[in-house]
């Protein structure tokens, strides 16, 4: 074992409120996992390193992303091709990690290239990219939000949605995503308009279940999100119109809610007179009963994850650091809290938490290092030149 010791910062290990000042600690760099930790005088390793009195936190999950999706599109496409989407996921995978993104979930991906891809992260083919889990194509109904011709998987029953999963999980997926109602991007698609359904989705969540793996739904209205409840699902994505009973019921059944603010918020911020008005006005009129929503389901109790929606449009690779600001202006959480949806929430939606996610000895060092307290400010962990760790290493 070799081990290599960080000191002189203070530490945010991604589980309470408060900073360890003066902290160190100590990382096999075989496993890059932490071996010890503490404060005040260092123990000597063979290798050492004097972070200046800086700011260590945890690197973020960020549970839901596109990266075959250009931001700049606005259309939900890049290439027409296999070779450009997979060259294009590369790159973005790789500012994902710059951003401070140590591990990423993709929910819906053009061509699979996110299982392909995650084979040759394996073998060490993919210098500068985070941990990520991959989804593959999403499940939605013909004619549905997500049915495109290279990004989507389309089935209209039970035994289809039995057969798409079960083909899925033999390609290699590590997760399932399916679509319960419309959304944003699609012109005639509405927030409201439920698509699978709760016959299908619950038949998909089965198989997946009996893998052991999670199934992600798309649902940004009503009934669509009931539906998805019924169906058992893990995660509810944007869940823009949770109401107060939902929220109940994902209290009792677990089920976690990945608010993707700034995916909403983008699109009106900087879409007027770019997008189509129509794209514009869908988000600018759910907005105001989106945070109502959120804070009364936070409220409750419902735990909240990280996730952006990137490569929607306006929303970057880089821009994962943004949505802490959002969760705490119009949710009402704390930076702790909002730190504690990517560090604790997204580790356990993603059954990674033994792992990833917080800076506890045996959990892997993944971090980033900032130059102002992140706890005293959620917009100090949007600093661009920031340095980013994994399993010990500096990438960026
Ligand atoms: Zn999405």
């Amino acid at each position: 074992m070799t081990e290599k010791t960080f000191y002189n910062f203070s530490l945010f290990d991604g589980t309470g409120d408060t900073n360890d000042a003066n902290a160190w600690f100590t990382v096999d760099t075989e496993t890059g996992a932490l071996t010890a930790r503490g404060t005040g005088k260092h123990p000597d390793s063979k290798e050492t390193v004097d972070l200046n009195g800086q700011y260590v936190m945890p690197g973020f999950l960020n549970v839901h992303t596109h990266v075959t999706i250009d931001p700049d599109s606005f259309d939900g496409s890049f290439g027409d091709s296999e070779a450009e989407s997979a060259v294009w996921a590369y790159q973005n995978l790789q500012k994902l990690l710059k951003s401070g993104v140590t591990f990423a979930r993709q929910l819906g991906t053009d061509y699979d290239v996110d299982v392909k891809l995650k084979r040759m992260q394996k073998k060490g083919l993919l210098p500068r990219t985070p941990h990520f889990q991959a989804s593959g194509r999403a499940f939605s109904m013909t004619g549905g939000h997500g049915d495109s011709p290279h990004g989507g998987w389309a089935v209209d029953s039970p035994d289809e949605m039995r057969k798409g999963v079960r083909t899925a999980l033999k390609n290699g997926v590590d997760v399932v995503k399916m679509m319960a109602t419309g959304g944003v991007m699609t012109p005639g698609d509405f927030m409201a308009d439920p698509q699978l359904s709760v016959e299908e989705m619950h038949t998909g969540v089965v198989e997946a279940h009996h893998k052991g793996l999670k199934v992600a739904s798309h649902a940004e209205g009503n009934p669509g999100i009931q539906n998805a409840l019924d169906a058992g699902v893990d995660s509810i994505e944007h869940g823009f119109y949770v109401t107060e009973q939902e929220a109940r019921q994902m209290l009792d059944q677990g089920t976690y809610l990945t608010p993707t603010l700034i995916a909403e918020w983008t699109i009106p911020a900087y879409g007027k007179g770019v997008l189509p008005d129509w794209e514009v006005k869908k988000c600018e009129d759910a907005l105001e009963d989106t945070y109502r929503n959120f804070k009364r389901a936070f409220k409750m109790g419902v735990k909240f994850t990280c996730g952006t929606d990137a490569g929607t449009p306006f929303n970057g690779f880089d821009m994962t650091p943004r949505e802490f600001e959002l969760l705490t202006t119009k949710v009402g959480m704390t930076p702790a809290q909002a730190y504690q949806c990517s560090s604790l929430n997204s580790a356990a939606l993603c059954n990674v938490a033994d792992k990833y996610g917080t800076l506890e000895v045996g959990k892997q060092a993944d971090f980033q290092v900032l130059s102002k307290d992140p706890l005293a400010d959620v917009k100090n962990v949007q600093q661009e030149d920031k340095q980013v760790y994994l399993g010990g290493e500096r990438e960026f």
